[in-house]
Parts: structure tokens; C-alpha cells; sequence
């Protein structure tokens, strides 16, 4: 695992969510609070809650296993912690390529 793999795991955890609690909760987007996945609409709003979880979010913004979930850098050729290869052009995953030289064909 590289550093820069395990500093990604830590900010996740730093906000209080690890990957068990972010998949059980969704947040409110009218008012913020914090609800539980299944749930339909806000306990204290009534505002319509929409079907991804906090963490389905997440996962757009970062780029995760698809077999464990892990979140991994965007360089990483395999899950740290099941060891699955990971394809460079992920679904749901928006590559940055400033360079835009190197394309690996597997
Ligand atoms: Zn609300
Ligand atoms: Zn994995």
C-alpha cells in the first residue's frame, strides 16, 4: 500500500465515516441532517431524500474497489486490500490526465 493510499483511508475516517457508515446514510439535501439509508424522506424536513447513500457520492468523487469498496488512489493498478486489479477507466470514474501521453491496453 502506498502512502499516498493510506492518507486517502485516513481523511475518510477522519471525517467520522468509514465505508460501513457512509453505505448506511444519506444526508438531506435541504437541511443536512444525517439519515439512515433506508430511509425515504427527511425526519425533519419532509424533504424528498434521493436513493444513493453517502457513500454512493462518495464514490463518485473518489475512485474505489468495485469488489471492497476500498478507496484508492487514482493511480492504483490494484485494490490494497483484496488485490484486485483495477481497470484505469473505472465506470462512474472520471480520469484526470493533464499529460493525456500514456494509455495502457490491457
Ligand atoms: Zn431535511
Ligand atoms: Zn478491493
Amino acid at each position: 500500500m502506498s502512502p499516498t493510499e493510506k492518507l486517502r483511508y485516513r481523511n475518510m475516517e477522519d471525517y467520522g465515516f468509514g465505508p460501513n457508515v457512509m453505505k448506511k446514510t444519506k444526508v438531506c439535501a435541504r437541511c443536512g441532517k444525517m439519515v439512515g439509508a433506508n430511509a425515504k424522506t427527511c425526519p425533519d424536513c419532509g424533504e424528498k431524500l434521493p436513493g444513493e447513500t453517502l457513500f454512493d457520492r462518495y464514490k463518485r468523487q473518489h475512485k474505489c474497489c468495485p469488489d471492497c469498496d476500498t478507496v484508492l488512489s487514482a493511480d492504483s493498478q490494484y485494490c490494497p486490500n483484496c488485490g484486485k486489479q483495477i481497470l484505469q477507466k473505472a465506470v462512474g470514474y472520471q480520469e484526470n490526465t493533464p499529460q493525456g501521453g500514456r494509455s495502457n491496453e490491457a
